[in-house]
């Protein structure tokens, strides 16, 4: 074995050979209840970023897990291809070529992205390939793929023939520079700080005013009334009247309606319904008409009168100054309030009215709030059910069209002829009613997320009744980030439940986001972005993995950090060389037999904490606590093994006494790497086949350890006395180790230790060598009791089953460490004398910021304690 591990030459080369095993392609076995996943696909426009490879790493460690268990298991690849970013990213490309897509036209522009988004898609999948990710690559789907293009058409055909899909003016969010209509879900609401304006409005015939408020005062344009709440005694007699809208002059009637709140501005509302939400159902109540005065990019329409061409904002500072001239502008407020933006591109989002295909949610919602409430399908972590529950419950009709040209269109045709409107799966040639051929698609593409909420069963074959439909859905586990949860797990879930009868998964596994060092949320903007490549190429595939997943809890926000990284790599090496000594035992004794009668203490003891930890982290995983599991692996692997147990061994070896250690360290170390190959699959895998290489024939039967059985815990190995006498051992050498540090002792001086240890004596006695070689004590004695050691000029350490006393001489030269103590009890008195005038000092109590006097009276306290430790060391060399 080469001398250090190097991840750069290993794992491409098990990586194929998984993949030429053809291990990532699950048997259908109708006896067994298969563990499926299916990722969530990236999209298409970009490169895999560090949130894909946590998304990657947390799949990957369950679908192993699973597979080891022999569950046929099934993790199924795909792409997203995310119209509206994609198309924007294209554009862009096209406009640096001086190419406007209009010009260009529909069919090439498509043909271009297409292209484009085919040369993303493979980039994809090898970067998911550098994780480890042992998805079934042969199952691979992109959302435009005929299969799920065909699931698209069905779902929106058969939702239309229910009527849960119709076509309707609604308010929609419109987004000026992405061209496009956008779901609530896609627009962020900023508060942002602007000005409430106060506008008179002449009453016709007369000299009376009647003033609203409104934030957006080029929207009177668009008004077509002004209502008042019923109750309100001021407007009472207006009611009924006409108000002339400034700058257009076109009269308004003033209406009463409830919504109105007589609390807001002057208890007087202007009503836009083509550019209001709230103003929208109004109009509809009182059937008032709608008067649009925007073009598409928002500059202002023949609506708009004078200001026709303008630009929004242009418009409403020349309305501004009109109102001001006429003397009908009352005042300006500053108000904050909260605006949609665009969630891609940050432009201001403007509410319009639109024709536009939805979806009626609410008879899909409630089968999936029961899906979740009846607990067939469970949220981890648990507190995201009441979020979920509480959008469902309050969900919203789902705008599903978008003006874009990259997407699945729409399936709907419409007659020239006589204006029948055709929904069909497959493309039609004539209309259905008078059987022209004069018919026109609907323009339109469908909402990204319409074709990723069918991404459970579309991508198993539905609506075919396939055999994989039939044998992996529903599917097992649903992991993703919680921020996606409405976008598309709770979308999944009703279309899910909708289209198959069943629900998509049981469990739904959502993590959090990924910060980096400081805290902050990883973005491009703040150039804290890191490279899952880049940092591959570093540290190597299994140290950024075990990073990932440091600490990692369901729904915790994670933080990504350097330290962890070099953690992760340094694990590695760790196994590398424990793996190393072990295959270098092999040429001194190559029998492995295990004789149960021939095991040692240390030996009982690993095997036992062996048996423990598979106990644990088994338990963990169920339940989903993957950061700790691999915490207590590690804390396994590293803290007993290698630290302990490898010494132990070294020690009995070299003492030529005892059995051979071949045996449990083959045993231990070849389930450990088992144990962890879920996490660190590479390390683990280059490592095992090293082990596998020198094991006699029938040792280990699989080829790889990827498809070897995951280790159970075998509750015979339990031996607490062994591990009662070999924790206390440790801690002995622990605490002779930390004494000699606190003391500076020098590494070739031997100290002294007397050990009173009461009923363990005997066991720890036969330890006496190995406590001597590995805290570098000698003599190690054993006392009967307490009493037989002397109180002065001693360090008596208590632990938890043992007192240790180190005669002080045998640490330190008395005479030279009372000077060096008294030397920093002088220096430590004055430190603290310094810290309490200034403590005491009125003018630096008042001035300093309160977390500076905090700091310093913190600084106080524990120099007092340490002088006072000081002082007692001292007391104690006499
Ligand atoms: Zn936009
Ligand atoms: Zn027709």
């Amino acid at each position: 074995m080469p001398k250090a591990y190097e991840a750069g030459k290993v794992e491409q080369k098990w990586y194929k050979f998984w993949l030429d095993k053809g291990y990532f392609t699950p048997k259908i076995d109708p006896k067994k209840k298969p563990f499926v996943i299916i990722m969530p696909p990236p999209n298409v426009t970009g490169e895999l970023h560090i949130g894909h490879a946590l998304t990657a790493t947390l799949e990957d460690i369950m679908i192993r897990w699973h597979r080891m268990r022999g569950e046929p298991t099934l993790w199924l690849p795909g792409v997203d291809h995310a119209g509206i970013a994609t198309q924007v990213v294209v554009e862009q490309m096209l406009a640096k070529e001086g190419v406007d897509r209009h010009k260009l036209g529909r069919e090439k522009t498509q043909a271009r992205i297409k292209q484009w988004a085919e040369s993303r898609r493979q980039k994809i999948a090898r970067q998911h390939q550098r994780l480890g990710a042992s998805c079934d690559w042969g199952r691979e789907r992109y959302t435009l793929d005929e299969g799920p293009s065909r699931a698209v058409r069905t779902a929106f055909v058969r939702l239309y023939e229910k009527g849960l899909i119709y076509r309707g003016e609604r308010i929609i969010n419109w987004c000026p520079r992405c061209a496009t209509a956008l779901s609530d879900l896609e627009t962020d609401h900023k508060d942002i700080q602007g000005n409430l304006y106060y506008v008179r409005y002449p009453l016709e015939g007369g000299k009376e005013f009647i003033t609203v408020a409104t934030t957006r005062p080029e929207t009177i344009l668009g008004d077509t009334a002004v209502a008042v709440n019923p109750r309100d005694k001021r407007y009472k007699a207006m009611v009924g009247k006409k108000a002339i809208l400034p700058a257009v002059r076109r009269t308004v009637p003033i209406i009463a309606d409830e919504a109105v709140d007589p609390e807001f501005g002057t208890g007087a509302v202007k009503i836009t319904p083509a550019h209001d939400p709230v103003d929208f159902e109004m109009a509809q109540r009182n059937d008032l008409p709608l008067v649009n005065i925007l073009n598409p990019d928002v500059t202002m329409n023949e609506n708009a009168g004078p200001y026709k061409g303008m630009d929004r904002f242009e418009c409403r500072q020349a309305i501004l100054d009109d109102l001001k001239k006429e003397g009908l502008l009352v005042k300006v407020e500053p108000y904050g309030h909260s605006v949609g933006h665009c969630m891609r591109c940050q432009t201001v989002i403007e509410p319009i009215a639109s024709q536009q295909w939805f979806i009626n949610t609410k008879p899909l919602a409630e089968p999936a709030i029961k899906a979740v409430t009846n607990g067939r399908i469970s949220i981890i972590p648990e507190r995201f059910n009441k979020v979920y529950l509480n959008w469902m419950e309050n969900i919203r009709d789902w705008c599903i069209s978008r003006q874009l040209w990259w997407g699945h269109r729409i399936p709907v045709w419409y007659c020239r002829d006589c204006g029948e409107v055709t929904v069909s799966v497959d493309e039609p040639k004539t209309c259905s009613k008078c059987g022209s051929s004069n018919i026109e698609q609907d323009p339109d593409v469908l909402d990204t997320w319409f074709s990723s909420a069918l991404w459970t069963h579309s991508t198993l074959g539905w609506p075919d009744d396939t055999e994989d439909l039939g044998y992996f859905y529903p599917t097992t586990v649903m992991e993703t980030g919680y921020d996606i949860l409405f976008f598309w797990v709770a979308r999944m879930i009703m279309m899910g439940l909708e289209d198959t009868g069943d629900i998509p998964f049981s469990t739904v596994y959502l993590h959090g986001l990924l910060r980096d060092e400081k805290g902050e949320k990883m973005s491009k903007v703040r150039g804290n972005v890191v490279d899952p490549l880049d940092t591959i190429a570093e540290y190597g595939t299994d140290a950024l993995r075990f990073a990932l997943t440091s600490d990692i809890s369901p729904g915790n926000d994670i933080k990504l950090t350097p330290s962890r990284l070099e953690a992760g790599r340094n694990f590695a090496n760790k196994l590398w060389n424990a793996t190393r000594f072990v295959v270098r035992s092999f040429e001194q004794d190559p029998d492995i037999e295990f004789k149960q009668d021939r095991l040692t203490l240390e030996d009982r003891w690993i095997l036992s904490r062996l048996s423990g930890t598979i106990a644990n982290v088994a338990r963990l995983m169920a339940n989903f606590q993957f950061g700790e599991a691999q915490r207590q692996l590690h804390d396994f692997l590293w803290g007993e093994f290698c630290d302990w147990y490898i010494e132990f061994v070294k020690i009995r070896l070299n003492s030529g006494e005892g059995p051979s250690p071949l045996p449990v360290l083959v045993h231990t170390l070849e389930t450990s790497l088992r144990l962890l190959h879920p996490f660190m699959p590479f390390v683990t895998e280059e490592l095992w086949q090293n082990l596998k290489q020198r094991l006699p024939d029938g040792w280990a039967e699989t080829e790889s350890i990827m498809v070897a059985d995951y280790p159970e815990a075998d509750k015979k190995a339990i031996d607490p006395q062994a591990e009662r006498v070999m924790e206390a051992v440790i801690e002995i050498v622990h605490a002779v180790r930390n004494a000699r540090a606190e003391h500076k002792v020098e590494s070739g001086r031997w100290v002294e230790a007397q050990v009173c240890a009461g009923g363990l004596t005997p066991a720890i006695a036969a330890y006496s060598p190995a406590i001597e070689t590995l805290a570098r004590a000698r003599p190690v004695s054993f006392l009967e009791s307490r009493g037989e050691a002397p109180d002065e000029n001693v360090l008596a350490l208590v632990l938890k089953s043992s007192e240790v006393i180190i005669p002080m001489e045998s640490m330190v030269d008395l005479k030279a460490e009372r000077k060096r103590l008294g030397q920093e009890i002088a220096q430590t008195g004055a430190e603290v004398a310094r810290l309490e005038t200034r403590l005491k000092d009125k003018a630096f109590l008042t001035k300093a910021p309160p977390a500076v006097v905090a700091k310093e009276r913190d600084k106080l306290a524990e120099k007092k304690d340490r002088l006072e430790r000081l002082k007692q060391s001292l007391d104690r060399l006499g």
